[in-house]
C-alpha cells in the first residue's frame, strides 16, 4: 500500500495532522491502537488564547461545542481574592478532546487500529511497519507518537532528560459539602506559605462538576502525596487553610489522579521523510499550560505552511524537514513553553523573604490592577457629563 503521509499516533496531534491534512485533500492514514482514545489524565482545559491557534486548524468550533466554557477567573494569593478578571477556558477530559477532534476527520482517511513496530528509510519512501507486519509505504511519516519512545530509539534520536520528575500533577473533583454550587466557576488559588512545593491549584468546570488540578514540585514518593490519597480532603485543607475562607467548606471527590512529569528533548531529530510533532518532539510542564498550545502551533505550522510546500517538488530530504523545525513561530512557542517551565518551577519552590518577597509582589501588583480596572468600569458605566 502507497500513501503520501502517515500519521503514527491518534492522540491529540496525530488526530489533528490527520484531520487537517485530510481536510486539505492529502492522502492520509492514521495509525493507533485504540479505536476510540481511552480515559486519560491529561490536559483538561483550554485557555481562549489557545483557542485562536486551533482556529487556524478549522478545529475550534467542534472543540468549543463539545466544552464547558467559562469566562471569569478568580484569583487568589495568600487566602484572599486578589482579582476577578474576565478570562475565557474551556475544561473538557482529555478523551473527549481527542475523540471529537477525530470525530472530525474526514472519512477518506483511513484510520488503522494498530502500532507501528518499525520505520524504514526507503528511498524517497518510507516504511511503516505494522504489528500485524504489514508495511505502508509512505513519502512523509508525521510522527505523533507523544511519550513512546521505542520508535525514536530505534530511530537513533536521543532523549536529553533536561529535569527528571520536574512537576506533579493531581487531578480530582471537589463538591461544596452543603451542595449546590461554589461562589466562582473558575479559580486560580496560589500557594499560602513557602516550603510546600507547590505551583497553584487551579479550578474550572467541566461538565457539572467542579474540576480541580494541583501542581506541585515534590517527589513522587512524598509522604504529602501518599497522605493525599489517603485523606484527601483533610490534606487539602491543611495545604490551603484559607481555601475555605473562598470555597466554604468541600470535600475532595476521587477517583485521585497523579501524574508525574519530566521535561525532556529530542537531540538528533532530523531525518528525510520524517517529522516529530507534539510530545513526541519535547514534553511541556502541565502547570504552565502550554502542552496543547504547542500542539495547536506544530498542526498549524506543519499542515497548513510547510507540508503543502513539501509536497509540491519532488523528494522529502531533510532540507525540508529542517524547515519545520528552524520554523521561526514553532521555535518561539517552544521556547517559551520550557522558560515557563523552569521560572514557574524556580518561583515556586524559593523558601523564606525571597520566596515571601515574591509572592506579595504578586499579591499587590494583581490587586493594583483588579483595584485600577474596577475603577475604569465604573468611569464608563457614568461617564461624566
Ligand atoms: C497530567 C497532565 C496534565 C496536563 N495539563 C495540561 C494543561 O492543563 N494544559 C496544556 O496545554 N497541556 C497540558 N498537558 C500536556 C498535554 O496534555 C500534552 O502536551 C498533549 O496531550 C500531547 O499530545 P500528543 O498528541 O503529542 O501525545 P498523546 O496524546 O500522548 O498521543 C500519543 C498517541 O500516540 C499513540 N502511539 C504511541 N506509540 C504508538 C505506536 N508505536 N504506534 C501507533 N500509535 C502510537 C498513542 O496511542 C497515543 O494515542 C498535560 C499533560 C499531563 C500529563
Amino acid at each position: 500500500m502507497r500513501d503520501q503521509i502517515v500519521v503514527v499516533g491518534g492522540g491529540l496531534a496525530g488526530s489533528m495532522a490527520a484531520c487537517v491534512l485530510g481536510r486539505a485533500g492529502h492522502a492520509v492514514t492514521l495509525i493507533d491502537p485504540h479505536e476510540t482514545y481511552p480515559p486519560d489524565f491529561r490536559c483538561e482545559k483550554i485557555e481562549a488564547g489557545h483557542m485562536d491557534v486551533l482556529r487556524r486548524t478549522g478545529l475550534a468550533e467542534s472543540v468549543i461545542q463539545a466544552a464547558t466554557h467559562t469566562d471569569r477567573l478568580w484569583i487568589a494569593r495568600f487566602g484572599r481574592v486578589v482579582d476577578k478578571t474576565p478570562f475565557e477556558q474551556y475544561g473538557m477530559a482529555y478523551e473527549r478532546l481527542v475523540n471529537t477532534i477525530r470525530g472530525q476527520i474526514p472519512v477518506c482517511v483511513p484510520i488503522r487500529r494498530s502500532w507501528v513496530t518499525a520505520i524504514e528509510p526507503d528511498g524517497d519512501h518510507q516504511r511503516v511497519i505494522l504489528s500485524e507486519g504489514e508495511a505502508i509505504t509512505a513519502r512523509l511519516v508525521v510522527l505523533a507518537c507523544g511519550l513512546n519512545w521505542t520508535l525514536r530509539e530505534s530511530l537513533g534520536m536521543v532523549r536529553d532528560l533536561v529535569s527528571p520528575c520536574h512537576s506533579i500533577t493531581l487531578g480530582f473533583d471537589l463538591a461544596p459539602r452543603a451542595g449546590g454550587a461554589f461562589p466562582f466557576n473558575a479559580l486560580q488559588y496560589n500557594p499560602e506559605r513557602a516550603g510546600d512545593g507547590m505551583a497553584y491549584l487551579t479550578l474550572f468546570r467541566m461538565d457539572a462538576a467542579m474540576r480541580a488540578n494541583l501542581f506541585l514540585y515534590q517527589s513522587l514518593k512524598s509522604p504529602w502525596i501518599r497522605e493525599f490519597r489517603a485523606n484527601p480532603t483533610e490534606t487539602l485543607e491543611r495545604l490551603l487553610p484559607s481555601l475555605q475562607r473562598i470555597a466554604g467548606d468541600y470535600d475532595v471527590l476521587g477517583p485521585i489522579k497523579v501524574r508525574p512529569t519530566d521535561l525532556h528533548v529530542v537531540r538528533n531529530v532530523e531525518r528525510s521523510g520524517i517529522v516529530l510533532i507534539g510530545d513526541a518532539f519535547a514534553t511541556p510542564c502541565p502547570a504552565t499550560g502550554t502542552g496543547t498550545l504547542k500542539v495547536f502551533t506544530d498542526v498549524d505550522r506543519l499542515c497548513n505552511v510547510h507540508i503543502p510546500n513539501w509536497l509540491a517538488t519532488p523528494g522529502m530530504r531533510v532540507e525540508k524537514i529542517r524547515a519545520f523545525y528552524d520554523d521561526p513561530v514553532k521555535r518561539a512557542c517552544d521556547a517559551d513553553s520550557v522558560a515557563r517551565a523552569h521560572r514557574l518551577r524556580a518561583l515556586s519552590v524559593g523558601e523564606g523573604p525571597a520566596w515571601q518577597a515574591r509572592h506579595w509582589l504578586r499579591f499587590v501588583a494583581r490587586r493594583l490592577r483588579w483595584t485600577i480596572r474596577s475603577l475604569l468600569s465604573i468611569g464608563r458605566a457614568h461617564p461624566a457629563s
